[in-house]
C-alpha cells in the first residue's frame, strides 16, 4: 500500500484545513519544536484507527480536537482524510472523524465501516498504526530497550500478520457461542424424546 495524501482539518494544531502530498520513498517532517511535526505522525495513526489515548499523547480521544488558542476559539470536530493506493493500485479514502460529545465516525470510500475494518485493511498491507514504517521520535530507543515479546509484536505487524490475533479472537468468540447454542439445542432434544 501507498499512502498518497493526508487532509487534516481542526486535528489538534492543524485548525485550518491542510492537505500534504506524500511521495514515494522516505518521508522526513523537519521543523521547529512545537511546528505540529508529531501531530501529523499522529494524525496518520488516529486515521488507521489508532484508540490508545497513550500514542496520541492525550488523555481523552476528544483531546486531538483543535482546543483553541488566546486568539482562536475551539473547534467542534476534528477530521482527517488519508487517500492511499492499494497494492491492486485501487484508490482507498479512509476517513475519520470525531464530534465532541459524538465519538468517532469512519468511512471507506465514502461508505460507513467500522474501526475494526479499518484498522485491519492497515494491518493485513502491514502500515497499521503500530507499524515500523512510522518512525516517531524516540521510536528507535525504543526498539533497542524493547523486551523480546514486544519486539515480536513489532516484526508481526512488520510482516502483516497483527490482524490475525483479532480474527483468531472473533473466531474463537463465535465456536463459543456455537457451542452453547448446540449444548441448548441437545437439551431441547433431550426434553422432546
Ligand atoms: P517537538 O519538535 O518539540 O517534538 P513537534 O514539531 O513534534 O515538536 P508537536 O508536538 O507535533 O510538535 O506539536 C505540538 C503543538 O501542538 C503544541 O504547540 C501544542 O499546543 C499543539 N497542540 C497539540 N494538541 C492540540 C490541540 N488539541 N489543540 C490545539 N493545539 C494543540
Amino acid at each position: 500500500m501507498e499512502f498518497r495524501k493526508l487532509r487534516l482539518s481542526g486535528f489538534k494544531s492543524f485548525v485550518e484545513p491542510s492537505e500534504l502530498r506524500i511521495e514515494p520513498g522516505l518521508t522526513g517532517v523537519v521543523g521547529p519544536n512545537g511546528c505540529g511535526k508529531s501531530n501529523l505522525l499522529e494524525a496518520i495513526r488516529w486515521v488507521m484507527a489508532e484508540s490508545s489515548p497513550k500514542s496520541m499523547r492525550s488523555g481523552g480521544m476528544e483531546d486531538v480536537i483543535f482546543a483553541g488558542t488566546s486568539t482562536r476559539p475551539p473547534r467542534d470536530f476534528a477530521e482527517v482524510v488519508l487517500h492511499a493506493k492499494d497494492d491492486d493500485g485501487e484508490d482507498l479514502d479512509v476517513t475519520r472523524r470525531i464530534e465532541r460529545g459524538a465519538g468517532s465516525a469512519y468511512r471507506l470510500n465514502g461508505r460507513d465501516v467500522r474501526a475494526k475494518d479499518i484498522s485491519l485493511i492497515f494491518a493485513d498491507a502491514a502500515t497499521g498504526a503500530h507499524s515500523p514504517a512510522l518512525v516517531s521520535q524516540g521510536k528507535i530507543a525504543q526498539v533497542i530497550a524493547a523486551k523480546s515479546t514486544e519486539r515480536r509484536m513489532m516484526l508481526e505487524e512488520a510482516a502483516g500478520i497483527a490482524g490475525l490475533h483479532v480474527r483468531r479472537r472473533d473466531a474463537e468468540s463465535k465456536l463459543r457461542s456455537t457451542e452453547k447454542n448446540l449444548e441448548r439445542l441437545e437439551d431441547l432434544m433431550a426434553g422432546l424424546d
